[in-house]
This record gives structure tokens, C-alpha cells and sequence, in this order.
């Protein structure tokens, strides 16, 4: 096997830090069936899947869950030697129950051993082997010493020349706009790409424009800008191009973890050297492809299911062309 000079040196493609969660979703006759969760956990879960290598930064409880979501890493082949286990606190949990507005989120997660993170458990030396660190908004939002942690770890990355992706990932449950929006344009001021929803930067900036979002963000400093559309895609953004770049119609059942799955298969094309633009549109063929099925880690797709569905899109595509008159 090749690799480049960089690959040598490099021990991960993606390293991420925040707090995964143990999941547990209501079914029809009312038992709850077990699941993971964990905004930045699905991301490096979707690239590992695409054939990134993959580590993980944070804490988990010493308890069962805690097993459950090491026994996950281990079998999705994401490294957490960098995790440690707390003596006491718990490993954090949410419930999905469904009712007649939708499915509710139910998190029991305070003074969990991920959110007692404190900028001494972050791995400097670790963070500068990777191509990419990979932190958010809820990273940050668990608690104020996780959110130092989490710009100690973009102080790490930036020090060693690695680059930061930053997903706002806004949750106002967990932190009030008005405490958040600092932080959170702090944070993608310090990012190499921001990753934002339009409902995330509009509660956040009150614009509700992509391209006068992404501009927003631009202008804060990121150096690329992402803002998710749903079903519609993405609007990319550079300093020297904007682009809308088509969503793939499915039939959805299920769009929990979508903007995870799309940030992991970015993150994992970006990694193997390919452009913005066309990483994008891999992206949102990753991320559509896990909206069919239920939970955020599941249905996230391999390389080779990604391939094959933009295979056939690329085929459906040519026939139609061929069949217009
Ligand atoms: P988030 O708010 O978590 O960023 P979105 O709901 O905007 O997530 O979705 C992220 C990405 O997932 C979209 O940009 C798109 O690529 C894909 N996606 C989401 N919902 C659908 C859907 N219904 N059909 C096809 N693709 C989807």
C-alpha cells in the first residue's frame, strides 16, 4: 500500500470531541428498543462507515451504557483510546417516545461524565496527528467547563496547523440563544468550515437567506461555509464561490442524525483529497441514504452502498437526458 508523506505522519483522518449518548426509542407497543446518539459520535460512526479512520475524544460513564458505546466504537472501528471512564457520573441518556405532534426528545444528560470534561483531558498531541477535528454547538453546550474543552481543542488543532469542522448544532434546552450565539460564532470564527441548518442560523443571526448565511459565517472568519436545506440539499460556500448543490429525492422515513451523516461523509471525501463541491453532492447521497431507516447510527451507508445509489442516479439521469425530445 501508498501513502502519502502526510498519511504517514497522521493518525487519524477525523477526531472528534463531545458526548455520545445511549438511545432508547419508543416502538409501536411501547417498549423502548436500544439505539446510540451523539451529534459528534454519528459523525466520525458516518466516516469510519465510508473508510475513514476514525478517533474519538471525551468521557463516558463507568456503567453499562458506557459498555455499550465502547463496544459501539469498537465495532464501527473508531479508536477510543482517548476516552476515559469517569469513577461516578453516568453515562448520558435520551428517550424518542412518539406521540400525535411527532417524535419527542427526552435527555438525561446533566452531570453526565462527558459534560464534567475540562480542557486538561484534551489530548494536544493526539489532535495534532489528525487531518480534521470535529466539535459542535452541543459539545459545547453540556457545560462551561466543556465548552473551554472544546476551545482547547481548537487551540490544539489551529497550533498544529489541523483543521477545525464545527457543526453549530444549536439546542436551545440545552442553553439559552442569547448564552450560545457567542460562543458558537467563536467557535466557527476559529473553524476551517462551519456546518449550520438554516433553522440553527436563523434563531442564531435572524437571517434567513443560505447565501446571506453562509456569507455571515464567511465573514465571521470560517474558511468554508456549509448551511443544509433539508430534502433540498446544501449551500456551499467559499470566499470565492457560493453553490446550491442538490438533495437526492428518497423516501424518507426518518431524517434524525441526516446533517451527521452528511458532515461524516464530507469530512470523509475532504479526507481523501477531493474537492468541496463534489464532496458535497457525496454527501448529500450519504445523508439521504440514512434518512431511510430509523435512529441516527443505523442506517448510516458504506462507501460502497453511496457508490452504487449515485451509480444509478448518475444511469437514471443519462436516460432521461436521452429520452427528452
Ligand atoms: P441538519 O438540520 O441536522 O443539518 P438537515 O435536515 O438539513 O440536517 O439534513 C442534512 C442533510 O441530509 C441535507 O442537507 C440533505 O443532504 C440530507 N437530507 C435531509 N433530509 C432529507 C430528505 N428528506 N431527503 C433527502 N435528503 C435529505
Amino acid at each position: 500500500m501508498t501513502s502519502t508523506p502526510k498519511h504517514r505522519f497522521m493518525q487519524f483522518d477525523i477526531i472528534a470531541l463531545g458526548e455520545p449518548l445511549y438511545e432508547l426509542n419508543q416502538q409501536p407497543d411501547g417498549r423502548y428498543l436500544a439505539g446510540f446518539g451523539g451529534d459528534t459520535s454519528n459523525v466520525v460512526i458516518a466516516a469510519a462507515r465510508l473508510g475513514s479512520h476514525c478517533g474519538y475524544i471525551g468521557k463516558l460513564g463507568n456503567d453499562p451504557f458506557g459498555d455499550a458505546i465502547a463496544a459501539l466504537w469498537a465495532r464501527e472501528g473508531v479508536d477510543s483510546s482517548a476516552v476515559a471512564r469517569h469513577a461516578t457520573a453516568q453515562t448520558g441518556l435520551y428517550l424518542v417516545t412518539h406521540g400525535k405532534g411527532g417524535h419527542q426528545f427526552s435527555y438525561y444528560r446533566k452531570g453526565s461524565a462527558a459534560s464534567l470534561m475540562t480542557p486538561e483531558d484534551v489530548p494536544a498531541s493526539i489532535i495534532a496527528r489528525a487531518g480534521y477535528l470535529h466539535v459542535s454547538g452541543i459539545s459545547q453546550a453540556i457545560s462551561e467547563t466543556a465548552r473551554e474543552a472544546v476551545f482547547a481543542a481548537i487551540d490544539a488543532a489551529r497550533k498544529a496547523k489541523i483543521a477545525v469542522s464545527y457543526d453549530t448544532n444549536l439546542r436551545t434546552r440545552l442553553w439559552p440563544v442569547e448564552t450560545a450565539r457567542p460562543a458558537i460564532e467563536k467557535a466557527a470564527a476559529l473553524s476551517s468550515l462551519t456546518k449550520t441548518s438554516i433553522e440553527d442560523a436563523e434563531a442564531l443571526t435572524g437571517i434567513s437567506d443560505p447565501s446571506e448565511i453562509a456569507a455571515h459565517f464567511l465573514k465571521l472568519g470560517a474558511g468554508f461555509v456549509i448551511v443544509t436545506l433539508g430534502a433540498k440539499g446544501v449551500h456551499v460556500a467559499t470566499p470565492d464561490r457560493h453553490a446550491e448543490i442538490a438533495g437526492f429525492k428518497v423516501s424518507a422515513v426518518d431524517a434524525t442524525g441526516a446533517g451527521d451523516a452528511f458532515t461524516g461523509a464530507l469530512l470523509s471525501e475532504l479526507s481523501r483529497g477531493e474537492d468541496l463541491f463534489a464532496a458535497a453532492r457525496f454527501a448529500n447521497a450519504a445523508a439521504a441514504l440514512s434518512t431511510l431507516g430509523y435512529g441516527a447510527v443505523e442506517p448510516l451507508p458504506r462507501r460502497h452502498e453511496v457508490e452504487a445509489f449515485l451509480a444509478k442516479h448518475e444511469s437514471a439521469t443519462a436516460r432521461d437526458r436521452a429520452h427528452r425530445p
